[in-house]
């Protein structure tokens, strides 16, 4: 029997066409199916086109849309595909992760390196992947793109050119598609626990190259989080968001002073992006950061360890380094991905309430 599937459309490279200041997004949602029409086979489709944004336009009110969207029609589909920009998709697909937690039905979020409408587009094979996981009745948050299935809490973009962009951080990568049909083929179970990611080698697309084929046609958090977010909870949506998140990160010479100068700013968490298993300067240093995070602490701002690594996540319990900040009242970002963590942390801000 068809599926019923919702694509909700907001923009990104897979809606470019060339203008005269470089790429911008076009195309809406209906032409971007038109021009894939083999998707029909999946049954029925539904457009809603939310917005036509570059991703780095996308604010935390527009995570909040696309939420509310999904979460108000998902008694009426078997599944949704969201295109998106792959700039800032990773940090969208955590945000839906955690606003949708507990949805019956999946979503899938893609887009592609390269406008539909370039020769060699990746934009047909992700869409047939996201088309393929929102009908699978797999249900929860993931990205579909480059043939890898990824739960959305897990999703960063590690390369700016190649059309395989995407790792699964912290944990296992949920499945793969098939470029060629969208063929799915799950990975994890439900109950996978998550693992330390690692990065193979991306097939690079040169910018070059992109551009001219553009131009020719126009806390330890993550362990109770499964990879699938839609199976283990019942349905909640929270909608809610505090932006008050800052990131720090941390470079030799770093001043303490940047985590005070934020909380007088009136932020109210500030994860800091430290080196390899997390933590931060100590007294060994002339520039300890440990009294900065007690008085954060003291005035109620959450201190989140995070690391700069791509892969391992924090681990506050090895180093001196980490110990101490954690002593200080710093919690571990664990093995989530920046992505995931910031709006994580803004919806648990909002829930919390405050000042
Ligand atoms: N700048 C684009 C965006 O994120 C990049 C892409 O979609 O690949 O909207």
């Amino acid at each position: 029997m068809g599926k019923h599937i919702c694509l909700l459309a907001t923009g990104g490279t897979i809606a470019c066409e060339e203008g005269a200041d470089g790429l911008r997004p076009v195309l809406t949602g209906e032409e971007l199916l038109r021009a894939v029409p083999e998707l029909a086979r999946c049954g029925e489709i539904d457009v809603i086109e939310l917005c036509s944004l570059d991703s780095s336009n996308l604010l935390p009110m527009h995570w909040q849309r696309m939420a509310q969207a999904i979460a108000e029609r998902c008694g009426q589909y078997d599944g949704f595909v969201l295109t998106h920009g792959t700039d800032t998709m990773g940090y969208t697909a955590g945000a839906l992760y955690y606003m949708l937690r507990g949805i019956g039905v999946p979503v899938a979020l893609t887009g592609s390196m390269l406008p539909l409408t370039a020769a060699g587009t990746d934009a047909r094979a992700n869409l047939r992947g996201a088309f393929a996981v929102a009908a699978s009745g797999r249900a929860g948050v993931y990205q579909a793109f480059a043939g890898r299935v990824i739960s959305g809490n897990a999703v960063k973009k590690v390369d700016s050119t190649a059309r395989d962009a995407f790792r699964s951080i912290g944990r296992p990568q949920a499945g793969t598609f098939a470029l060629a049909d969208g063929a799915l083929t799950w990975q994890v179970s439900e109950e996978a626990q998550p693992q330390a990611g690692t990065a193979p080698q991306a097939e690079t697309v040169p910018r070059a190259e992109m551009q001219s084929q553009a131009g020719a046609s126009q806390a330890q958090a993550a362990p109770q989080e499964g990879p699938d977010a839609g199976t283990q909870v019942a349905f909640a949506p929270r909608f809610a968001l505090d932006e008050r998140v800052a990131v720090v990160k941390l470079v030799p010479g770093a001043e303490p002073r940047l985590l005070t100068a934020l909380a007088d700013a009136g932020y109210r968490a500030v994860i800091i992006e430290g080196y390899g298993a997390g933590g931060v300067p100590t007294a060994a240093s002339p520039k300890n950061f440990l009294p900065a995070i007690a008085a954060l602490r003291a005035c109620g701002v959450r201190v989140i360890c995070a690391t700069q690594c791509t892969t391992g996540g924090a681990h506050l319990d090895t180093y001196e380094m980490g110990v101490l900040a954690a002593r200080c009242g710093a919690e571990s970002a664990g093995d989530l991905p920046l992505e995931a963590l910031v709006p994580k942390t803004m919806l648990e801000l909002a829930r919390e309430g405050g000042r």
